[in-house]
């Protein structure tokens, strides 16, 4: 169903003539496939993110999160552990690789996982922890990282919604070993499809490049003096989930952007935290930096949330579930999955509510949102 042209979408891109430039640009020249473009793209990344990094951009944050999986060689017999509080994808690619994905419980003033819970999931086949910065707030790396650390577990960052947030000053991305970036259409940084994998390990990253691309060694003709740069070879089965040239033409047009539209992200969020009453708010400590890719908040338990969404939406203005927990679908409830074993999350899992946040929100549209919510959930304080 086509939205009215003044309806308040739940997320959309801030873009300009600089983007269409860009693309405008590639589309003549001619090379629209993974070239300097792309190479280009990843080199500002790392730039933005810190000193010692590597980036490989690949067609999507999904299409990272698995390859990361394959090269720490993580398959059959092998447990990852994942919070149930995600987007599909961070569970999807531990199955796609042949490993178990044990659901973790969630910190429920963060909605990020909680390192005492993962502490106590982990078993002898646990290799893995997929932590998700969710909404863009920081996970509590200390504790996951030690863990890690005492475990030999790989930590595989799922970043998807945190371009730009910091945890204690550092930049996510140069945090721990692999952290994997979202370019989907309503990510902080947009360019339609595409994401970013980036690690401080050169190795790793040449790894994953040659994983994106067929197991093919572009610089294979390197270690023979007789061979022509056209010189390749297959060295492991691999995949096809290179970026191409448009998609990175837009996304180091976005990059260029990011701060400003973060920081128009962070003043929304605080209007957002003035003017709306009768409901609670999520974490945001100034220690850290969040990205707000989302602004959810919870309501009480006596509202109704499908109310609350159909209210918005007669009153022209979108909202969204970030996210139903994965134990209560049914694809995870066949495995005979306790939803008891999930208190927080179960707790919270009709409670979560996203309004709309995206860098173009008008103050006027924000304080229009606020009085929609307030009148619909009766402003009245909740416990
Ligand atoms: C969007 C998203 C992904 C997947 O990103 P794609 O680039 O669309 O593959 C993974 N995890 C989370 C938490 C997401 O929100």
């Amino acid at each position: 169903m086509a939205s009215k042209p003044d309806f308040i979408p739940l997320a959309r891109p801030s873009a300009g003539e600089a983007e269409i430039a860009a693309l405008a640009e590639v589309i003549r020249s001619g090379w629209w496939t993974t070239g300097p473009t792309v190479t280009r793209f990843e080199e500002a990344v790392c730039r933005s993110l810190g000193e010692g990094l590597n980036a490989v951009a690949v067609n999507s944050c999904t299409a990272g999160l698995f390859l990361s999986l394959k090269a720490f060689g993580i398959g059959p017999g092998d447990q990852v552990i994942v919070p149930t509080w995600t987007f599909a994808a961070t569970a999807q690619v531990v199955e796609w690789a042949g490993a178990e994905v044990v659901l973790c419980d969630i910190d429920p003033d963060t909605l990020n996982i909680d390192p005492a819970q993962a502490a106590r999931l982990i078993t002898p086949a646990t290799r893995a922890i997929i932590p998700v910065h969710m909404a863009g707030y920081p996970c509590d790396m200390d504790p996951l990282l030690d863990l890690a650390r005492t475990h030999g577990l790989h930590v595989i960052e799922d970043a998807a919604h945190a371009m730009g947030t910091r945890y204690k000053g550092k930049n996510v991305g140069t945090l721990g070993p692999v952290t994997v970036f979202s370019f989907y259409a309503t990510k902080n940084l947009a360019c339609g499809e595409g994401g970013m994998i980036v690690t401080p390990d050169e190795a790793l990253a040449a790894k994953m490049r040659r994983l994106s691309y067929f197991g093919i060694d572009k610089e294979a003709w390197h270690r023979y003096p007789e061979r022509e740069p056209w010189y390749y070879e297959i060295v492991e089965l691999g995949y096809k989930f290179n970026m191409d040239s448009l998609h990175a033409a837009i996304g180091q047009v976005q990059l260029q952007g990011l701060d400003r539209m973060n920081t128009r992200r962070r003043e929304i969020a605080a209007i957002y935290r003035r003017r709306l009453e009768g409901v609670d708010f999520f974490a945001d400590d100034p220690a850290h930096l969040h990205s707000y890719h989302l602004f959810a908040v919870r309501l009480c338990a006596d509202v109704r949330r499908d109310h609350v969404i159909a209210e918005l939406r007669r009153c022209g203005i979108g909202s969204g579930v970030h996210y139903v927990p994965l134990h209560l679908h049914p694809h995870y409830q066949n495995g005979g999955i306790d939803p008891s074993a999930f208190p927080v999350a179960t707790a919270l899992s009709d409670r979560v509510l996203s309004l709309p946040l995206y860098p173009d929100l008008t103050d006027f549209q924000v304080a229009a949102i606020c009085d929609t919510v307030n009148r619909t959930v009766g402003g009245n304080a909740c416990h």
